[in-house]
């Protein structure tokens, strides 16, 4: 599309100038051939894919692209999260969690009956042969995620937002070191990846801002990448789409409709129309997909983060694990982030875990004082069987998914954007796309 223009249908965001198009645009040069749905890290790297194989990409969202739960996770591309988080199977730790007694997870009592069947298939995927073999599938995705983001880093010129000396994990008590210790080798020896298993003196040097007399032992993950702003990565990542031609628009995706040519959707300026449509609304996709007749399941696991203005001598993000309390070090400050919080749609936030977190991680570094007037809270978009939802809609033509990326949507954007773009263009696949359709929950 390389009309200029005109001066009144633009927006002016964060991005600047935002160029988008009308009914008459798309129509009169006949060429937006794939509406992208959701401008979070999914789908600014749906388009950007599309982008590269030519197509003409619509890119609509409510608000600008990087603002919802892709602008306030923890910025780490997960290289070694080839095991996706299961449902304990520890009784104690679902005892503990029931009682309030940890901090990794919080619940809303009145909530629990909407997330019971959600929550028993989640345990029911999580047996441990089904995990194992859930595991394997995943990694074939997850290792193609720092390839895929470098393409887009190096593109859009944000290099300078990243750091490629992994993420800690430590630990409190010695019980947990030493499982996380052997846990932590079998993995990196079963998928090939690199991690260091820290001791008194190895926390020492690496760790030195924190106070390790409290800590007993610290896990080095050092294949992960991390971002000092994700939000900002998205935006460079949209303005990229946006110099290479693609449009970008505001609207309510809750206007799709089917059309005789595709599918339409409202934007601020007019309808938009194109043959396909992809959906990646995160938990937000239900509001779509519902009055289409289907019911994902997808559920949602809140998380809170806020920013300090102490801690500016940790520089690699570690998680105090019984705690539950990431220690992200970003461009805003110390971002502190918390584990699961279960919830209604819509429930005012409830940072109790973000409280627990601030004392815990003062403990270990002073973290000074809030940045942000209030928390960020946040929604994990998180599916049953921990995998994500990508491939073509079961039952209409010229409709596809790209969501359901529950912990680690961040890092996978890329290499998701890229096995779905294949998908359209009819294009052999890079990884197995089979256990990421849609159809295996139709
Ligand atoms: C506390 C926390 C820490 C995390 N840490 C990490 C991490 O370190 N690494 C990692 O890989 N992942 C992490 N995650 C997970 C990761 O952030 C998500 O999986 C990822 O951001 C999901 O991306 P998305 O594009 O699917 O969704 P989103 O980023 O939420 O994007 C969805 C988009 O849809 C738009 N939208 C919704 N409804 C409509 C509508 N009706 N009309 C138009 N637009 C609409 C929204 O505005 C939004 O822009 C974390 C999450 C949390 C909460």
């Amino acid at each position: 599309m390389n009309k200029r223009v005109p001066q009144e249908i633009e927006h002016t965001s964060v991005l600047g100038v935002i160029p988008t198009v009308t009914l008459n645009d798309v129509k009169a040069s006949g060429d937006a051939q794939c509406l992208v749905l959701g401008a979070g890290i999914v789908g600014v790297s749906t388009a950007l894919a599309l982008q590269a194989h030519g197509l003409q990409v619509l890119l609509l969202d409510r608000q600008s692209p990087g603002k919802e739960t892709s602008f306030g996770n923890a910025g780490l591309i997960q290289r070694e999260a080839v095991v996706p988080y299961a449902f304990p199977r520890n009784w104690a730790k679902v005892m503990e969690v029931a009682f309030g007694n940890g901090n990794d997870v919080h619940y809303h009592l009145g909530a629990m009956p909407a997330f019971a069947g959600p929550l028993l298939r989640y345990r029911w995927y999580s047996e441990p042969a089904r995990h194992a073999a859930i595991s394997r599938s995943y990694a074939s995705l997850i290792e193609q995620s720092i390839t895929e983001h470098v393409r887009w880093i190096e593109a859009s010129g944000a290099s300078e937002l990243v750091k490629k000396e992994g993420w800690v994990q430590a630990f409190r008590s010695s019980k947990a070191f030493e499982a996380a210790a052997l846990d932590s080798k079998a993995r990196a020896a079963e998928y090939g990846l690199n991690v260091d298993v820290l001791g008194r003196d190895g926390m020492n040097a690496r760790l030195g801002a924190l106070r390790t007399d409290l800590l007993q032992g610290a896990v080095h993950w050092l294949d992960a990448w991390t971002v000092s702003d994700p939000g900002v990565l998205v935006e460079r990542y949209a303005k990229l789409f946006l110099a290479n031609g693609g449009h970008l628009a505001f609207g309510d995706a809750n206007s799709l409709r089917r059309t005789s040519q595709g599918w339409a959707v409202k934007t601020d300026h007019g309808i938009a129309e194109a043959p396909s449509a992809v959906v990646a609304l995160g938990p937000w996709a239900t509001g779509v997909l519902s009055p289409l007749g289907y019911k994902l399941p997808i559920f949602v696991k809140r998380g809170y983060h806020r920013h300090y203005d102490g801690g500016t001598s940790l520089k690699i993000p570690t998680l105090d694990a019984e705690h539950g309390v990431m220690m992200a070090p970003m461009s805003r400050g110390l971002r502190l982030l918390t584990g699961a919080e279960f919830a209604a749609a819509g429930a005012p936030p409830t940072p109790v875990q973000l409280v627990a977190a601030e004392r815990a991680a003062n403990e270990l570094i002073d973290v000074g004082n809030p940045v942000d007037p209030q928390p960020w809270l946040g929604s994990r978009p998180c599916t049953v069987d921990m995998k994500p939802i990508i491939g073509a809609a079961p039952k209409h033509d010229g409709l596809w998914f790209n969501l359901g990326h529950g912990h680690q949507g961040f890092t996978l954007g890329p290499a998701s954007g890229r096995l779905l773009a294949e998908q359209i263009l009819g294009l052999p696949p890079y990884i197995d796309p089979a256990p990421f359709s849609p159809a295996r929950f139709a």
